[in-house]
């Protein structure tokens, strides 16, 4: 079967030695465990146009995010290996960034098609343990219901280890292009529930491996569902305004959604269509609803949700840090285009 690249089994001691060699290299200025955040999109131009512009918007969007928290931040627009593409991308992909980055301990895998729409949230590393692989998604519809939604795999954080090594190897041979994907997909479509009929996807075979894999797979997952690590759009992105009204940055759950994934949403292809109108007036909204929280801190916001027009909501002052505690009026000054 297919191989992502020739079988490691000692990658733990591998790390281990080169972080005793380079001491101090594997932890964050305020000396947490380092996460690489990764996303990427594909090599060539997106058919449509619009789908480039929301690349590069959702782009910022990661940027920004990985600049407030001190995550490192890879995008990746090249095919590392040609067998794994569309979705199967992120495999190769991950295990390079592992292996290239012995430093860091968590890899942060975003879909091109996902962004952060709560600045204030963090991942609450505390609570996961010794478990390797850290994904959204529900026990019932998981491991009672078998469904292939149970679990989303367009944001995740998978450890950098040996284990995960192995499910990278694990996944692997369903996804080459070709008749194996086509004959993959139809296995994962009689074992798991509701899935429609298409090629094998890695969200399926990361499905189908913890429901009849190795008990191992499942033993260092875990689902998180306390909080939108991955937050459907069509659940979220009409509550925003409700969200703002109410309620303030922070909670990362649908109080005020941490993660906003457009799926289903093919913003690169062409065809225009009802659907792909508002999978593209939605991704305006909620790159505002998120680009609102880093604007603010520079004393503009967007006039509206749906509007890439921007206001001043502060008068500039000659004490911008605020170190003679003059009062700062929060008021509309005037519109930018
Ligand atoms: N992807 C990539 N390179 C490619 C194609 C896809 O990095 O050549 C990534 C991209 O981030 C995308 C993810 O793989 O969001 C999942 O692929 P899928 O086709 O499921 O796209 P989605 O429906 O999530 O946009
Ligand atoms: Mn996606």
């Amino acid at each position: 079967p297919y191989t992502l690249g020739p079988k490691i089994t000692d990658w733990d001691a591998q790390r281990e030695t080169w972080n005793t060699l380079n001491a101090g290299m594997n932890q964050t200025l305020s000396g947490k465990p380092k996460t690489l955040l990764v996303s990427g999109s594909q090599p060539g131009p997106c058919a449509n146009p619009m789908g480039d512009f929301y690349h590069l918007k959702f782009l910022k969007n990661r940027i920004d995010y990985a600049r407030l928290h001190g995550l490192e931040f890879f995008y990746n627009m090249a095919t590392f290996e040609k067998e794994m593409s569309s979705f199967w991308a992120k495999l190769p992909l991950l295990r390079k960034m592992m292996l290239n980055h012995p430093d860091v301990e968590w890899v942060w895998w975003m879909d091109s098609d996902a962004i952060f729409t709560d600045f204030t949230f963090e991942m609450p590393m505390e609570k996961y343990g010794n478990n390797n692989l850290i994904v959204h998604g529900f026990h019932n519809l998981l491991y009672e219901q078998h469904r292939w939604i149970g679990l989303n795999t367009g944001s995740f954080l998978i450890r950098n280890c040996q284990w995960s090594l192995d499910l990278l190897d694990a996944l692997a041979p369903f996804g080459p292009q070709g008749p194996t994907r086509v004959k993959a997909g139809e296995l994962f479509t009689e074992k798991l529930v509701d899935r429609p009929a298409f090629e094998a996807d890695d969200q399926s075979a990361l499905v189908y491996l913890i429901l009849h894999g190795d008990p191992k797979w499942k033993a260092h997952t875990y689902l998180e569902w306390e909080f939108f690590l991955h937050g459907y759009w069509k659940y979220v992105v009409y509550n925003y305004e409700e969200m703002m009204a109410k309620n303030h940055p922070g909670y990362g759950d649908e109080r005020w959604p941490f993660v906003t994934h457009f799926v289903g949403c093919k913003p690169c292809k062409l065809g225009a269509n009802a659907e792909n109108d508002e999978c593209f007036r939605q991704m305006e909204r909620a790159f505002n609803f998120a680009d609102n929280q880093v604007l603010e801190k520079y004393g503009y916001s967007h006039r509206a949700l749906g509007s890439f027009k921007t206001q001043k909501i502060r008068r500039d002052s000659s004490d911008p840090l605020g170190l003679e505690n003059v009062e700062h009026s929060e008021q509309i000054i005037s519109e930018q285009e």
